[in-house]
């Protein structure tokens, strides 16, 4: 029985889901976010272990022989995946867990665990997404123009998604996060769970 709950948080690249991501997670010790294996480069300031597990194409291959993956991706020229055991072990601690992938990997995980809570983040406009990319300072042009021309092809997808954040104002963005969390574990099943002894105490004739 999975005692935390599952989210995923989608988004094109460059429209601010690390960074409310990591807002979340540094104020609410409930929740852990992923990290995820990745066959890309490491970036300026990115730290392996991280950011990212860095890895060679040829181990993560080996990786996903041995099923070692929940799901897996490829994004631009990369593979992604989330480590099976990690996830589980976290959510079996009692601690919700946020997966930071992309629609195909959300939609492979929403497969495979129907519990999963879909979140989906858009920027307020294409040119605010370009302005982002550009100002985070870590992609060349020419990665940026082929990060903007796939930025729409994601973006398609947030109707496959439960919740729609958009992140226009970072602190509004962040609280609108906040309360999908909140919100999905208050639910009546989840709550039944983590109550048990309680409800059944409350409904006690004497
Ligand atoms: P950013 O979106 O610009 O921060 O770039 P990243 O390199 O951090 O992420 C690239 C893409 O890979 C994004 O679409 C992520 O959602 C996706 N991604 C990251 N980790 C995973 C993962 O473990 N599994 C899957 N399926 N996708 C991932
Ligand atoms: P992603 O993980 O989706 O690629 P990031 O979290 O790296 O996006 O954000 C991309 C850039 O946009 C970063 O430089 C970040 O500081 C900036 N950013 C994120 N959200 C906002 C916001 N609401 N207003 C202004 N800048 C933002
Ligand atoms: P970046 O290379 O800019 O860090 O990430 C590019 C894209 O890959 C992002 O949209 C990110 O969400 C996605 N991504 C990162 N890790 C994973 C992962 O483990 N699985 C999947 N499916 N996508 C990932």
């Amino acid at each position: 029985m999975q005692a935390g709950t599952l989210f995923t948080v989608s988004a094109p690249s460059g429209a601010g889901k690390t960074s409310l991501v990591k807002a979340l997670v540094d104020s609410d010790s409930q929740v852990t976010v992923s990290v995820s294996h990745t066959t890309r480069p490491m970036r300026p300031g990115e730290q392996n272990g991280v950011n990212y597990h860095f890895v060679e194409r040829e181990s993560f291959v080996d990786m996903l022989g041995r099923d070692a993956f929940l799901e897996h991706a490829q994004v631009f020229d990369n593979f992604y995946g989330t480590s099976k055991e990690w996830v589980e072990e976290t959510l079996a601690g009692g601690r919700d867990v946020i997966l930071e992938i992309d629609w195909q990997g959300a939609a492979q995980v929403r497969r495979l665990l129907p519990d999963t809570v879909g979140i989906f983040i858009l920027p307020p406009s294409q040119e605010t997404l370009r302005e982002r990319l550009t100002g985070r300072g870590q992609d060349d042009p020419a990665v940026i123009e082929r990060r903007m021309s796939q930025a729409i092809d994601e973006m398609s997808h947030y109707v496959e998604a439960d919740y729609l954040v958009i992140n226009d104002d970072f602190q509004v963005a962040l609280n609108e996060l906040r309360a999908v969390v909140t919100a999905e574990r208050q639910r009546l099943q989840r709550q039944q769970e983590r109550h048990s002894g309680l409800l059944e105490a409350l409904l006690r004739h004497r």
